[in-house]
């Protein structure tokens, strides 16, 4: 396991004090150094089993080493001290006479001047039960403080009694220093761990403009090599059901998690896990720190996605903020546009029908005066169109049942989505509440949309037309399953002209007068699509029309 392992076993006291010390040097997890540590009294003292009682900060260890089975290794946390008073588990409830003399040596309640145990320099003798009934026992110090105990166990009766042990005084000396230093290193490479850990984290998080997903898996990689045991640790983080795991990952009992929450919100979790059992510490085989420290993760990682999403969401609103800024400017430009048009093209409509009645006019003329008012007419459409989405008609509003408009207009669809394959769903909320809104321009909306998600779909699909109502508002959802949009199209569809259909059939000016009229009732329109997969649009018309009828 460590350099320790393979070298000679030590012949003198001397030599096994320095090899305990130089083992505490080596920053090793605590439960390692304990391990090994008895391993070497065991070969030294030539003895079956050592047991070692620690006084940790608040609460105490016990862990025992013996040769058969071949050098198992048992640590345990046997109290946990909350607060004065708090009792003590034997380790063999069966033997309590041992366990009170033990407790005794370790209190300080029996000492040299003590003649009722025979006592071999430090170590106090004591014989006990099978399966060692020969026990040598002493408190391990720092200064005058003890802070372990030391329990050399035989299976042969009288084994101590008969050995030489002042020499081992010095070993004893040794180990109590060698138990401080060694927690006093572990905590330091802990340390170092954990503000590596930290540091990487920060360096990563320092640049916003990371991606999430990019994010997760560095710190991801970070965790691991900060655990106690990182050859067996691996890491992974739980985001919105979506898992970014270490290399190696597999889910083991012996895990450490802590919760993502993002604005209140449970949104996943940071973990940590061990591929194999180790002894059970703070918190199953995890330190005290190590739930520190998952803890400060979970919440930097929190915090960042909130600071992410926070940036992300003001970035949208500043961007549809431009978006209703521009089209507010070309509906300006329409506006002017169509109305120094629309009186020079009434007056072209007006001559060439009046030009038309004239009896002695040629065939000829009369064609070409049949092809001026066909122009003017659709001329007077584009320029209707303009005008409403400059918001220059203003709505005449009646209280008026959305379902009713909705069921009327699609009437004139049903035929041509049952010839081109189209399905068509209908879903209305019944009893939806009244909206004050102009009909005729409701109709334009869901026939603008409703043509659009025809025209999405040239070979069949199907269409979604729903209402909804709740206290506020009436939500009209038209929805298709055609080739959808991208969102380099998605961002340009309310400008009027704009299309990416031929020219016979589309102008571009559809969603431009839906942008309009909605506007003009003061709702709102969401759309989402998906190239390939289909288009939603949803108008929100609000209900607060009272306001609105005084106007
Ligand atoms: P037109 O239909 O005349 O092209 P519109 O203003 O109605 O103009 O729509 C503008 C553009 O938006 C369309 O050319 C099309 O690219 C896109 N579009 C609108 N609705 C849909 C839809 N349901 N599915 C896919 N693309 C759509
Ligand atoms: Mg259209």
């Amino acid at each position: 396991m460590t350099a320790t392992s393979n070298s000679k076993p030590p012949r003198t006291d001397r030599e096994l004090s320095n090899r305990i010390l130089e083992c505490a040097n080596l920053g090793l997890p605590r439960t390692d150094f304990l391990q090994e540590v008895s391993n070497m009294l065991m070969q030294f003292f030539g003895c079956d089993a050592v047991e070692l009682w620690l006084e940790e900060v608040r609460t105490q260890a016990r862990c025992e080493t013996t040769r058969r089975p071949k050098k198992s290794f048992n640590y345990r946390v046997i109290e946990r001290l909350k607060g004065k008073g708090a009792k003590s588990t034997p380790v063999s409830p069966s033997d309590t006479r041992r366990e009170t003399f033990c407790r005794d040596v370790l209190r300080g309640k029996i000492g040299p001047a003590d003649r009722s145990f025979p006592r071999n320099d430090v170590f106090y003798i004591f014989d006990s039960l099978p399966p060692y009934p020969s026990l040598a026992v002493t408190p391990l110090r720092v200064g005058s403080k003890k802070i372990a105990l030391l329990i050399l166990k035989s299976g042969r009766k009288g084994y101590f009694a008969g050995k030489e042990m002042a020499p081992c005084g010095r070993v004893a000396q040794n180990l109590g220093m060698a138990l401080a230093n060694q927690r006093v290193q572990a905590a330091l490479q802990e340390r170092i761990k954990e503000l590596t850990c930290l540091y990487r984290i920060a360096r990563v998080m320092e640049r916003p403009q990371n991606p999430l997903d990019e994010v997760f898996r560095s710190v991801v990689e970070a965790l691991s090599p900060a655990w106690q045991y990182p050859d067996i640790a691996s890491a992974r983080i739980i985001f919105d059901h979506q898992g970014y795991a270490s290399p190696g990952f597999q889910e083991s009992r012996f895990k450490q998690s802590a919760e993502l929450i993002v604005n209140g919100k449970r949104r996943g979790s940071v973990e940590v896990v061990y591929a194999r059992e180790k002894p059970e510490l703070f918190e199953g085989p995890f330190l005290k720190e190590e739930r520190h420290l998952i803890d400060t993760i979970a919440r930097q990682v929190s915090l960042f996605v909130e600071q992410k999403e926070t940036e992300e969401e003001k970035e949208l609103l500043q961007e549809q903020l431009r978006h209703a800024d521009r089209l507010a400017t070309i509906g300006k430009l329409a506006a002017g546009v169509a109305h120094e048009l629309n009186e020079p093209l009434g007056s072209i409509l007006g001559f060439a029908q009046l030009a038309k009645k004239n009896a002695a006019i040629p065939r000829q003329a009369e064609q070409d005066l049949n092809r001026i008012v066909s122009a003017s007419l659709h001329a007077r459409e584009v320029i209707r169109k303009l005008m409403l989405f400059a918001r220059q008609m203003p709505p005449r509003r009646t209280r008026l049942d959305l379902n009713q408009v909705v069921k009327e207009g699609l009437y004139l669809f049903e035929a041509r989505c049952a010839r081109q394959g189209i399905d068509m769903g209908l879903s209305l909320e019944p009893d939806l509440p009244e909206v004050y809104a102009d009909a005729t321009q409701l109709t334009q909306v869901l026939t603008n949309l409703v043509v659009n998600a025809i025209q999405a779909m040239p070979t069949g699909g199907k269409l979604s037309v729903a209402t909804r109502g709740d206290p506020e508002a009436v939500t009209l959802r038209i929805e298709d399953t055609g080739e959808g949009m991208s969102p380099d199209v998605k961002k340009q569809i309310f400008l009027p002209f704009f299309t990416t259909k031929e020219a016979d059939h589309g102008t571009g000016l559809g969603l431009a007068v839906v942008h309009g009229i909605v506007s003009a009732h003061r709702g709102t329109i969401e759309v989402e699509s998906h190239v390939g997969r289909g288009t939603r649009f949803e108008i929100r018309l609000p209900l607060s029309a009272h306001s609105e009828e005084k106007e």
